[in-house]
C-alpha cells in the first residue's frame, strides 16, 4: 500500500502534502520511520572506520530525518487541527518515540564513538558551529549519565523514576485541590460588581451541578473575574486564601513533603553528575550560565525596581483608603483596586482601539516592518497544500528574489485547535551536501473571526501577540546554519524569546503604527493620544509586577541553587526567608506558594523562572539599540539578522548578543520602558 508520508512528496517546495495524507497513514509511517532511523544509528555504530566528526557526529545529526518530518506534521496537526483519531494515535506513538529516544541515549557503543571524537576535539580543526554541535551531542549523553559507572547509572535511573512519579503527583494534587474548592453564592447582593458574563457563567456552573445560586471555583475563568470585580471583601478574602492554600492542608493532597523530596532528589541527581546544585546543572545550558549570575541579575533588578514598587503600593493603598476606607491593603484587595485605579486613570477600551487593527492590515504591517528591516517580501501562494481552508500561505523571498521560506498563518479558533498562540515549523533550515534547504514556518493563533458584516478586528493584545509570533517566525525563516538541530529557534531557553519579544516593540511606535493602524472604515490613522495611552497603561503598576516576578525567581533559585534541602524542616519558613525583601502585602500565614508552584515542581521551569525577566531585559536592551539610530535603521537590523536571527544556536548566545550589541545586555532600558527609572 502507498503511504505518502514515507515517500518523496513531489510537491512545490517539497511542502507537506496535507490533502494526500490520511490519518490511517500515521501509525504505520511512524513505525517504519523509527525502524529506518534505527538502521541509520546501527550503521554509525557498526562501521569499522575510526570515529570521526563526519561519520559519527554529523551522521547522527542527519539521521532520523524522515522520522522528524513525519513527527512535525503529526504533532503540528495534533495542536492545530486535531480529532479523536489523531489524539488516539498520539497516545500510541508517544511511548514509541520516547523508547526510541532512550535507545539512543543509552546506546553505549554509540556514546563510545562520540566520546572518542569529543576527547580529540582540539585536534580536529572544527568550525565554531561544528564545535557547538559536538558539545551538544556529547552533553545529551553525559547529562543523562553516560559517563557514570554501572552502579551510579542504576542510582540515576532510580532517581529519575522517583522524580517523574513525584512531579506527576505534585500536579495531580494541585489539580485535585483546584477542583475541590467551591464557593456557592445564594444571595444575589453578594455578586455586586461582577460583570454580566461572570455572573452568567457562575449560574450555569451551579446549574450543571444541580445547585441553585451562583458557583465560583479556583479555575481561572471563574476566579480571576471574582477577585478583580467582586465588591464583597470577605468573599474575595475567602477565595483568595483558598487559592493560596492549594497543597497546604496537611491532608492526603498536601505537597509540602513532595516539595522537599523533589528538591532533595534533584540536588542528589546533580551531585551524582558532578554538579554542585540542580541550578548549576540546568544553567550550564542557558545564557545565564550560573546561579550566581541569576541571583545577581535578580538582585540588581530588585534594588532598582523596589522604590517604584513601594511607591505604587502606597498609591494603591491610598486609593483603597479613599475609595472604601481600607486601612490595610491585603492580598485579596490587590487585583480589585488595581483594576479600579486603572479604569480611573486610563479608561482604555478595547472597543475604541479595535477598528484600527483589522487583521489584514496588521498582517501587512508585520510584513512591511520585516521588509523595511530585513528586505523580506511576502507573496501569497495558492499552489501548496493546507490542512484547513482558513490557513494562509506565503512564499517569502529577499530583495534579490532568492527563495527564503514558506510561511503558513492560521489565525482563527475552531474545534480541534488548542488555545493560545504559537510558532512552529514543518521543515527546519539546514545545509546538506552543499545544498541549502530552506524552512517551512507556521504561526497559529486564536483571533476574533470575521462575521458577515464585520472583518476580523484585533484587540491591542492580539496585535502584540501577532508581532510576537511573527518574531519567532523570522528567527525560523532567516536561519542560515548548517545543522538542523542548531537552526532557527533551536537556542537556549532564556534566549528564545528575544526575537519574538523585540518585535512587539514596533507596535508601540508611531512610525510603525502609521504603516498599518488605519481605521477599517474611514482609513484614518490611529490618533496619537490613543497610542500614548496604550504606552502609559503598559507601565501601570509595573514596579509591583516586576517585584512579584523577581520574588518567584528568587524562590526558585533558593530551592534549586543552594545547599542540599535535606535539612529543611518547614516549607513555609524556607519560603518566607526566600521572599524576604520582596513582599509588599502582609504575609498570609495559612498560605504557601511552593506547594502549588507548578512551574518549577511540575513543569519544566525549575531554575528557569528568572528567564521571564531575563528575556525582557534582552528585548528592551536590543530595541533601545534600534531606537538610538531609528527603528527602521538598516544597519542595526542587518547586525541583528547577521548575528542573532540567522545564527540559531550555533554559538553561545552571549557571544552572539555582544556581537550584535557591542556589549552585554543591561537592565536600564527595561527599567526605563517600564517607567521605573
Ligand atoms: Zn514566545
Amino acid at each position: 500500500m502507498e503511504n505518502i508520508l514515507l515517500k518523496n512528496y513531489q510537491t512545490p517546495y517539497n511542502t507537506a502534502p496535507f490533502s494526500k495524507i490520511s490519518n490511517n497513514d500515521f501509525l504505520r509511517a511512524f513505525k517504519k520511520a523509527i525502524e529506518n532511523a534505527k538502521i541509520e544509528i546501527d550503521a554509525i555504530v557498526n562501521t569499522s572506520e575510526q570515529p570521526t566528526f563526519e561519520n559519527t557526529i554529523e551522521a547522527l545529526e542527519f539521521s532520523g530525518e524522515q522520522l522528524d518530518r513525519i513527527s512535525s506534521i503529526f504533532f503540528n496537526l495534533n495542536s492545530a487541527e486535531t480529532n479523536e483519531i489523531i489524539q488516539k494515535i498520539a497516545q500510541e506513538v508517544s511511548p514509541l518515540l520516547s523508547e526510541f529516544g532512550n535507545d539512543i541515549t543509552l546506546n553505549e557503543a554509540l556514546f563510545k564513538r562520540i566520546k572518542s571524537v569529543y576527547d580529540s576535539k582540539d585536534t580536529l580543526n572544527l568550525t565554531t558551529e561544528q564545535q557547538t554541535l559536538l558539545d551538544k551531542k556529547y552533553k545529551s549523553f553525559s547529562r543523562n549519565g553516560a559517563n557514570l559507572p554501572e552502579d551510579k547509572k542504576e542510582k540515576l535511573r532510580e532517581i529519575d523514576k522517583k522524580l517523574s512519579q513525584l512531579t506527576l503527583k505534585f500536579g495531580e494534587n494541585v489539580l485535585a485541590e483546584t477542583n475541590k474548592f467551591e464557593m456557592l453564592i445564594t444571595d444575589e447582593a453578594d455578586l455586586s460588581g461582577l460583570p454580566e458574563g461572570a455572573i452568567e457563567a457562575a449560574k450555569q456552573l451551579a446549574e450543571s451541578k444541580e445547585k441553585g445560586g451562583w458557583l465560583f471555583t479556583l479555575d481561572y475563568p471563574s476566579y480571576i473575574p471574582f477577585v478583580t470585580y467582586a465588591n464583597h471583601r470577605e468573599l474575595r478574602k475567602k477565595i483568595t486564601i483558598a487559592a493560596g492554600k492549594k497543597g497546604f492542608h496537611n491532608d492526603e493532597l498536601d505537597n509540602q513533603n513532595i516539595v522537599l523530596q523533589i528538591t532533595t532528589l534533584r540536588h542528589e541527581r546533580a551531585n551524582l553528575l558532578g554538579y554542585k546544585t540542580h541550578a548549576h546543572f540546568v544553567l550550564e545550558e542557558r545564557m545565564a550560565k550560573t546561579p550566581e549570575k541569576v541571583k545577581s541579575f535578580l538582585n540588581e533588578l530588585l534594588v532598582k525596581a523596589k522604590p517604584a514598587a513601594e511607591r505604587e503600593f502606597k498609591n494603591l493603598q491610598d486609593f483603597a483608603k479613599e475609595s472604601d476606607g481600607i486601612q490595610h491593603l491585603e492580598k485579596w484587595d490587590g487585583t480589585y483596586y488595581s483594576e479600579k485605579l486603572k479604569q480611573k486613570l486610563f479608561s482604555l477600551d478595547d472597543e475604541k482601539l479595535k477598528p484600527y487593527f483589522k487583521l489584514e492590515n496588521v498582517i501587512n504591517g508585520a510584513f512591511t516592518v520585516a521588509n523595511k528591516l530585513f528586505n523580506l517580501r511576502f507573496e501569497k501562494i495558492q499552489t501548496i497544500d493546507k490542512y484547513h481552508e482558513d490557513v494562509l500561505t506565503y512564499k517569502v523571498t529577499n530583495s534579490n528574489g532568492e527563495f527564503i521560506a514558506i510561511f503558513y498563518a492560521d489565525f482563527f479558533p475552531r474545534k480541534g485547535k488548542r488555545n493560545g498562540a504559537w510558532m512552529t515549523s514543518y521543515k527546519p533550515q539546514y545545509m546538506k551536501n552543499g545544498q541549502q534547504e530552506r524552512p517551512h514556518i507556521s504561526i497559529v493563533c486564536n483571533f476574533t473571526k470575521p462575521t458577515k458584516s464585520k472583518p476580523s478586528l484585533l484587540t491591542f493584545n492580539e496585535v502584540t501577540t501577532l508581532f510576537h509570533e511573527f518574531g519567532h517566525a523570522l528567527h525560523g525563516m532567516l536561519a542560515n546554519t548548517t545543522y538542523p538541530s542548531l537552526s532557527g529557534t533551536s537556542v537556549y531557553w532564556d534566549f528564545v524569546e528575544l526575537p519574538s519579544q523585540v518585535m512587539e516593540n514596533w507596535c508601540y511606535e508611531k512610525e510603525a503604527l502609521e504603516l498599518f493602524a488605519t481605521h477599517y472604515e474611514t482609513g484614518e490613522v490611529i490618533p496619537m493620544d490613543l497610542v500614548e495611552k496604550i504606552k502609559e497603561s503598559a507601565t501601570f503598576l509595573q514596579g509591583m509586577q516586576t517585584l512579584r516576578q523577581i520574588s518567584f525567581g528568587l524562590l526558585d533559585m533558593s530551592w534549586h541553587g543552594g545547599e542540599s534541602p535535606v535539612a529543611i524542616k518547614s516549607v513555609k519558613e524556607f519560603e518566607n526567608n526566600a521572599f524576604a525583601g520582596t513582599q509588599l502585602y502582609p504575609d498570609v500565614p495559612e498560605n504557601c506558594m511552593s506547594t502549588s508552584f507548578s512551574h518549577i515542581f511540575q513543569g519544566g521551569y525549575s531554575s528557569g523562572y528568572y528567564s521571564y525577566k531575563w528575556a525582557e531585559v534582552l528585548d528592551a536592551d536590543a530595541f533601545e539599540y534600534f531606537k538610538e539610530s531609528g527603528i527602521f535603521n538598516k544597519e542595526v537590523a542587518t547586525k541583528f539578522k547577521d548575528n542573532v536571527l540567522s545564527q540559531g544556536g550555533t554559538e553561545d548566545p552571549m557571544v552572539l548578543y555582544k556581537r550584535f550589541r557591542g556589549q552585554e545586555p543591561k537592565p536600564e532600558a527595561l527599567l526605563k520602558r517600564a517607567g521605573l527609572i
